[in-house]
């Protein structure tokens, strides 16, 4: 499993925390020279290509007629992001599905969809970007109408495009409120909306933006029911991930829950739960070095979650309801 250098780890976009109170330093704050950041595409098969640049990965899926977009990326990579596409395709961007409400997803979504585009995204992502919202501490203004999706959905969305089934699923309450998973069917890849982590790391939910620990283990629970042994499952950043990283990620996630559960059972503080370090064993393959996801950090965030318990704001497409 490819770890990332310290370097790559600084240049993530949403790197910086302060551990204590879970705050988050968004990549504007970091001086991040986008300038310098490349995309590196990767042939999928099938049509679909990944573009990574050590942010919200995007996805593209080609056809004859034209170009299916999952996420556009901060605005400063928009121009980047086009010319990746340009490299595979000199067709138009037809549709463009955003996966979440972080700016690393739908940053650039005016310049990618002034050729015509549609933009398709759950409701609450509409709804964020129509408002404007917060997240990693960083307040994003109302989005301008060319930026705002007009297709949106509530549970799931099928879109069929030049022979390939692309299936959208929202899982609710998982990285964030806004989630959309997307599956490729022919092309067996998935992106996972950031709800698995980068290059095999500690996933992070963001629970400001409405993302809960049980939500999560939803969200990998529906995509392990959609995977088969051959399915790449792209995270934010890095390669894709495989079906046994996804079943690795689940299990570690259920066995935090249990542990962290029994310690607010047991009437322990956060401070104490932290010392009584629940992710002892996990953290040898789970943490990276140089980034914020620490096994410190995920019992913070596990904590915080579970101590909330934050129902599910919409049916959860595979059935069964976070515990
Ligand atoms: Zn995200």
């Amino acid at each position: 499993m490819k770890r990332p250098s310290l370097a790559v780890a600084a240049n993530r976009v949403f790197a910086v925390a302060t551990l204590g109170a879970l705050s988050y330093s968004p990549a504007a704050a970091q001086g991040i020279d986008y300038s310098r950041l490349e995309i590196k595409t990767t042939d999928l098969g099938q049509g679909v290509y990944l573009l990574n640049w050590q942010g919200g990965d995007s996805l593209i899926l080609v056809g004859d007629d034209g170009v299916l977009l999952v996420d556009t990326s901060v605005a400063a990579m928009g121009d980047k992001i086009k010319a990746a596409i340009g490299k595979v395709s000199d067709k138009p961007i037809k549709l463009i599905v955003n996966t979440h409400a972080h700016a690393d997803h739908v940053g650039a979504n005016e310049a990618l969809a002034k050729g015509g585009a549609t933009i398709v995204a759950h409701a609450n992502l509409r709804d964020r970007m129509a408002k404007g919202f917060t997240a990693f501490g960083q307040a994003i203004p109302p989005a301008p109408p060319a930026a705002l999706p007009t297709v949106i959905y509530a549970d799931a969305m099928t879109l069929h495009f030049d022979g390939e089934t692309v299936q959208l699923f929202h899982p609710p309450n998982a990285h964030t409120d806004s989630d959309t998973l997307v599956h490729f069917r022919r092309a067996n890849v998935i992106h996972a909306s950031g709800t698995i982590g980068g290059d095999g790391g500690y996933v992070f939910f963001d629970m400001a933006s409405g993302g809960s620990l049980a939500g999560t283990i939803v969200a990998e629970d529906k995509m392990l029911s959609l995977a088969d042994d051959k399915t790449r499952i792209v995270a934010d950043e890095g390669d894709p991930a495989s079906t046994e990283m996804l079943r690795a990620s689940r299990d570690m996630l259920v066995a935090l829950r249990t542990r962290v559960q029994k310690l607010i059972d047991e009437g322990k503080s956060e401070d104490e739960a932290v010392a009584a370090k629940p992710t002892k064993e996990f953290d040898a393959q789970w943490v990276h070095q140089g980034n914020f996801l620490t096994g410190d950090a995920m019992t913070r965030m596990a904590y915080q979650s579970l101590k909330s318990a934050r129902p599910p704001t919409t049916p959860n497409p595979s059935g069964g309801l976070p515990r």
